[in-house]
């Protein structure tokens, strides 16, 4: 985003918020930028989602962000541990337990019966394509799925500057899942230059 544009937005905040703002900062947490939540926060309140399912909760900063900007109750798997501690102790600092559900698990290995309005993928970027096919099942037909990190630093579309073998193999995955995605038939899908690389699929049926 733009200074201009960083200086005119305003995120709501809270003093929950900037503890969990901070705590990213310190724990070198990566969060989904600021046009990104925002993007998130408004398609919820246009498409009155009631359910979301959130692949990745780090330590529980957009799942606040949602639960305290929109009306809707939000499922969220984190397998790494100490995030997601973290996000069980700032999910009840916000008195948001009844609103915000966390699973501590490898979604992979989640089975989940519920149905949901929108799922968020913002977990292991070389998995998205197996979230997607995981959790297809679980999102209404007209459902959105948003997916994050699609252009990961600007590495997927200017692959040639990567030296670190492991690093180019995660791109490429990224890369593909991309291809896939707007190629998937049972979605309409568009990715937007929106913070780390946004995309908003919407399912068919
Ligand atoms: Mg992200």
């Amino acid at each position: 985003m733009s200074n201009y544009l960083k200086s005119l937005n305003k995120l709501p905040k809270n003093d929950l918020i900037d503890k969990v703002l901070l705590e990213a900062k310190e724990l070198k947490t990566p969060i989904i930028s600021d046009e990104g939540i925002m993007f998130l926060i408004q398609v919820i309140k246009i498409a009155k989602v009631k359910k979301v399912l959130e692949i990745g909760s780090a330590i529980g900063y957009s799942a606040i962000m949602m639960a305290l900007n929109t009306n809707a109750e939000i499922t969220t798997i984190e397998k790494d541990e100490l995030s997601y501690d973290r996000a069980i102790k700032n999910v009840s600092n916000g008195n948001l337990s009844s609103r915000i559900k966390l699973i501590k698990a490898d979604a992979l290995e989640v089975e989940l019966e519920e149905m949901f309005d929108l799922i968020f993928i913002d977990a292991a970027k070389g998995q998205y394509l197996k979230f997607l096919e995981r959790f297809k099942p679980n999102l209404n037909d007209g459902g959105i799925v948003i997916c994050d990190n699609l252009l990961f630093h600007g590495l997927v579309s200017d692959k040639e500057q990567i030296e670190s073998k492991r690093l180019k193999g995660l791109v490429n995955k990224i890369d593909d899942f991309n291809h896939k995605l707007i190629e998937h038939p049972d979605f309409d899908s568009f990715i937007y230059e929106i913070g780390d690389g946004l995309s908003m699929s919407i399912k068919k049926g």
